[in-house]
C-alpha cells in the first residue's frame, strides 16, 4: 500500500480582525469588528475578533445591529493591502517547512510536509511550532488540521479554534468525522447538500457508504470526487507555492569587470542581459511591455529611464532594441559606466500574445524557442549571443537575477 502523505491545513483565526488587532494592540482586548462604512446604513460586519464573537456579533450583521448586541464594539475599516502583507509574511514562515504550500484564499494554506517532516520532528511538532511562531512573530493565531488528505486537513483546522491543532488520521478519521453533517467539508454547498439530503444522505458517513454508481449517475465527476474525498481516497496533491506567486517584473543587472566606455561595449552587456531576461520570461510563459534601463556611472550616479512598447514581448531582440534606444537617450559616453541593469515589467500572460499575419517576429519567436530547447538540454551557456560570448566585461558571478514579486508596503 502506498504510504499516506502528511498534510497540514493552517487557517488564521478571524484574519481581518486579527490583523487590525496586531497592528493596533491597544484595541486587542476589546470587541473589534472590521466593517464597511459606518455612516452608510448598509455597512456590514466583514470580520470580528473572538471578544466580539462572544457578544453574538456575526459576519454579515449590519453595523447598527452589531452595535446593539455589543454597544462597545470598535468598528474599523478594512485595510486590504495590509492583510495581503500579513498573508505574505505568514506564508513565508510556512515556506520554511516545505516548498509545497498551496494557498486557499488570503488566510488559509495547505502544506505537504511528507518529505520534510523528518527535519523538524513529528507532524504535531511542526504544527505546534507554526502555531507558536505565528503567534509570536506575526501577532495572530492559527488553527491547524493535520491529516492525510486536503479535505480532512481542512476539516481538522475547523474543528478546534482558535490557536489549536487537530489530528485526523487514517485510523481515526471515520470515528471523528462520519457523524458530521455534509456541509462541514469543503466542496459541499447548500444546493449540493439539499440534493444529497433527498437521497437520505445527511452525514459524511452516509455519503461514504452510499452506492457509488448512483452518486456517479446523479452528480457526475463532482459527486464521484466528493465521495472519494470522504472515503479518504486521493485528494492529497498540494501545489507548489511557486505556481501561485505573481511575478511583477523580471530583471537582470551586472557590475562590469571594468568600466564600460562606449556604445560598442555596452551593446554586448545589454545583449547578454536581455537574452537572459527573455529566456526567463519565456520559461514563465510571460511577456512584458515596459523596459527599464538603469545605468550607474563611475561617479556612482544612477541614470534611468523606462519605455513602454506597443506590443508585449518576450523576445530578446525586442527587449534589446528598446533598451538600446533608451541607452542612446540617456548616456552620451562622457562618463564611463560601472553597473547596468535592465528590467521588464507590465507583465502579461504569454497566452495573450497574438501573432498577426505579417508579424516579422514570427521567425524570431521560432528561433528563440529553439534556443530555449537547446539550453534546456545542454545548459544555458551552450548557446549565447555572439556579441557577449566570453565577454571581458561581464562578470558572470556578479549577475544579479531578480524576479520582483514583492511589493512590500513597509
Ligand atoms: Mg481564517
Amino acid at each position: 500500500m502506498q504510504t499516506k502523505k502528511i498534510i497540514l491545513h493552517c487557517d488564521v483565526n478571524n484574519f481581518f480582525a486579527s490583523c487590525e488587532c496586531a497592528l493596533n494592540p491597544s484595541i486587542k482586548d476589546q470587541p473589534v469588528a472590521v466593517t464597511g462604512e459606518v455612516t452608510k446604513r448598509n455597512g456590514i460586519v466583514l470580520a470580528k475578533n473572538e471578544i466580539a464573537k462572544r457578544f453574538g456579533v456575526k459576519t454579515g450583521d449590519v453595523i447598527f445591529e452589531a452595535k446593539r448586541k455589543c454597544p462597545d464594539l470598535i468598528c474599523v475599516r478594512p485595510h486590504h493591502k495590509i492583510y495581503e502583507k500579513y498573508s505574505r509574511r505568514i506564508r513565508a514562515i510556512y515556506e520554511e517547512y516545505t516548498d509545497k504550500v498551496e494557498p486557499f484564499g488570503i488566510d488559509e494554506c495547505w502544506l505537504d510536509i511528507t518529505d520534510t517532516v523528518k527535519f523538524f520532528g513529528s507532524a504535531l511538532d511542526v504544527a505546534n511550532t507554526l502555531r507558536q511562531r505565528i503567534k509570536e512573530e506575526i501577532g495572530v493565531t492559527i488553527s491547524v488540521g493535520i491529516s492525510f488528505t486536503k479535505t480532512f486537513a481542512k476539516l481538522g483546522s475547523d474543528m478546534k479554534k482558535p490557536d489549536a491543532v487537530t489530528i485526523i488520521s487514517p485510523e481515526n478519521f471515520k470515528e471523528r468525522t462520519y457523524k458530521l453533517p455534509l456541509g462541514s467539508i469543503i466542496g459541499v454547498g447548500k444546493k449540493m447538500e439539499a440534493k444529497l439530503n433527498k437521497l437520505n444522505i445527511f452525514t459524511l458517513g452516509d455519503l461514504a457508504s452510499f452506492d457509488e454508481n448512483i452518486i456517479k449517475r446523479k452528480f457526475g465527476i463532482v459527486g464521484e470526487r466528493l465521495q472519494k474525498n470522504v472515503q479518504g481516497v486521493g485528494d492529497d496533491e498540494v501545489q507548489n507555492i511557486e505556481n501561485y506567486k505573481v511575478v511583477k517584473s523580471v530583471g537582470n543587472g551586472t557590475t562590469t569587470l571594468v568600466d564600460v566606455k562606449n556604445k560598442k561595449e555596452i551593446r554586448s552587456v545589454v545583449m547578454f542581459l536581455c537574452d537572459e531576461i527573455a529566456t526567463r520570461l519565456r520559461n514563465k510563459h510571460l511577456t512584458g511591455s515596459t523596459i527599464s534601463v538603469s545605468l550607474r556611472r563611475n561617479d556612482l550616479i544612477w541614470i534611468s529611464k523606462s519605455h513602454t512598447i506597443l506590443k508585449s514581448t518576450n523576445l530578446s531582440k525586442d527587449i534589446y532594441n528598446t533598451a538600446m534606444e533608451i541607452v542612446d537617450q540617456i548616456w552620451n559616453e562622457v562618463c564611463p559606466l560601472r553597473s547596468i541593469r535592465i528590467t521588464v515589467s507590465n507583465l502579461d500572460s504569454e497566452d495573450n500574445y497574438q501573432l498577426d499575419l505579417f508579424d516579422t517576429n514570427r521567425n524570431r519567436k521560432t528561433l528563440e524557442n529553439a534556443i530555449d530547447k537547446i539550453r534546456q538540454k545542454y545548459g544555458y551557456n551552450s548557446i549565447t549571443p555572439l556579441l557577449s560570448k566570453n565577454d571581458r566585461l561581464i562578470n558572470q558571478q556578479a549577475l544579479r537575477l531578480d524576479d520582483d514579486d514583492d511589493d512590500d508596503l513597509s
